[in-house]
């Protein structure tokens, strides 16, 4: 698809130069001309009030015929047997947007590995309704060659519109590769993802890069809209794949919501028999060694008693340790806090840390920048402590403590023992 001024029709009046999110028209003259900026985005072809622009189909096109590809593939990464929780996560948004689609669109499960069938019922049990099976004992631990080729492979053979991947490490590594093996496009550390027009109209306000009025959303080029922070979280850039295929993005753990599991829920398995050689893999997995970072497992705490620069030193940590211990917590931390060096980044929460969903979160001298709340604000329940009662944590906290931390903490652990109604996040 490309994007053509039809001269005789132009009458130079510059609306679409100031429409284009991408500055990819100038004025030659008073006629406008499309530069190699244009993404064929379709936004000018609505705002000429002279009907003066048309998308036409481009000769040099890059030759992907859309209505090849069908179905929504997720990256159902998995680690020694154990499915990734991501993944599941993956599979309920997968689904949404399958139905949201069409009736007969899939969303199928990818399981890369060796002797990991056992792992497709979980993944029907999450919504899966095809599981696409890729074993072979050289996939046994990740490595970027093997996983790259056959998941590269297995695309280019079954061409789903679609393809989802975890914000892992492994996800992170994967993706790229991948996408570029495919000829396609990524957007990374996706926070929202919508197919209709409509529902993405809902949530887009002026900070998004492309004006939605203008999108049709019976046009089946323009694929899911895939909004991420941008700008270290300022904006919100909503980012389109209208002329390659798959549409890949990455997504955080944490971001999206699994669905209820089904047990005994069944769908098609697809063994797919992977052409894989020793000689396709340059690197070696000797042995896995897990760090004690890792260990720290914020994304799946039920509660997480977190610090930031209001403890005011390294020791700040010790009480909120003591407390966490006492209440069956983890302790998370503020950007602030990991870069005073006073607790590891594994702890950190927010855009550039993990995203985390507890039952209770605790923000304890915290005070509650856009890039923090980015990672903990879907929280069941939030309780702040802050002694600065117009701090902007306390906009989203359900419970606000005012005052000094170090005198509220010792009293909240002393009645914490007689305070389940009060914290008892189901309540909510
Ligand atoms: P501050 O903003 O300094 O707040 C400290 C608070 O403690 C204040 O509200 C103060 O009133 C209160 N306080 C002080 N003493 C006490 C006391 N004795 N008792 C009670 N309260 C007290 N930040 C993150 O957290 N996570 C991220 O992932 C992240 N990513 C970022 C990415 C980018 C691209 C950028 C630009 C920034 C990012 N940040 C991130 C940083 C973020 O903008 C803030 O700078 C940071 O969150 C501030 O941390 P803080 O709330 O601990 O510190
Ligand atoms: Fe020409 Fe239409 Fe652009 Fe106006 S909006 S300059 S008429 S192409
Ligand atoms: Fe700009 Fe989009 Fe028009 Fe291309 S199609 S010129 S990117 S508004």
């Amino acid at each position: 698809m490309a994007i053509k001024v039809i001269n005789d029709k132009c009458k130079g009046c510059t609306i679409c130069v100031k429409a284009c999110p991408f500055d990819a028209i100038e004025m030659k003259g008073k006629i406008a001309e499309i530069g190699a900026a244009c993404t064929a985005c379709g936004v000018c072809v609505a705002k000429c009030p002279f009907e003066a622009i048309e998308k036409v189909e481009d000769e040099n096109d890059n030759g992907v015929d859309l209505s090849e590809y069908k179905d929504i593939w997720v990256f159902a990464e998995q680690r020694q047997g154990k499915l990734m929780g991501v993944a599941l996560e993956l599979i309920g948004e997968g689904y949404r947007l399958a139905k949201e689609i069409s009736d007969d669109t899939k969303v199928c499960a990818v399981i890369v590995g060796d002797n990991v069938a056992h792992l497709a019922d979980e993944c029907y049990a999450y919504g899966a309704e095809r599981v696409i099976l890729i074993e072979d004992p050289l996939l046994k631990n990740f490595t970027t060659d093997g996983y790259t080729k056959v998941l590269t492979d297995a695309i280019n053979e079954f061409k789903p519109e679609i393809v989802l991947y975890g914000a892992t490490h492994i996800g992170r590594d994967l993706a790229p590769r991948v996408a570029a093996r495919c000829n396609t496009g990524l957007t990374a550390d996706c926070t929202r993802l919508d197919v209709r027009v409509s529902s993405y109209i809902d949530f887009a306000n002026k900070n998004t890069t492309l004006d939605t009025s203008t999108l049709d959303p019976n046009d089946p080029d323009t694929g899911i809209k895939q909004t991420r922070p941008a700008f270290g979280g300022n904006l919100m850039a909503t980012i389109i794949c209208p002329r390659f295929r798959p549409q890949m993005s990455t997504v955080r753990p944490g971001v999206m919501q699994k669905r209820e599991p089904v047990e005994g829920a069944k769908g098609e398995l697809v063994e797919y028999k992977p052409t894989i050689a020793a000689a396709d893999i340059r690197t070696e997995v000797v042995e896995i060694v897990k760090s004690a970072k890792e260990l720290v497992s914020l994304t799946d705490a039920e509660i997480i008693v977190s610090g930031g620069r209001g403890l005011g030193n390294e020791e700040g940590f010790a009480l909120l340790k003591d407390f966490a211990d006492h209440i069956g917590g983890v302790l998370g931390a503020s950007r602030a806090a990991v870069d005073a060096g006073w607790i590891d980044h594994s702890h950190q929460v927010g855009q550039t840390g993990t995203t985390v969903k507890p039952r209770i979160y605790f923000a304890c001298g915290i005070s509650g920048a856009i890039q923090h709340l980015a990672g903990m604000q879907g929280s069941d329940m939030i309780v702040a402590i802050n002694k600065d009662a117009d701090a902007p944590i306390f906009e989203v906290a359900d419970y606000g403590l005012v005052g000094d931390l170090y005198k509220i903490i010792p009293l909240l652990k002393e009645e914490w023992d007689n305070a389940d109604a009060l914290f008892d996040a189901s309540a909510k």
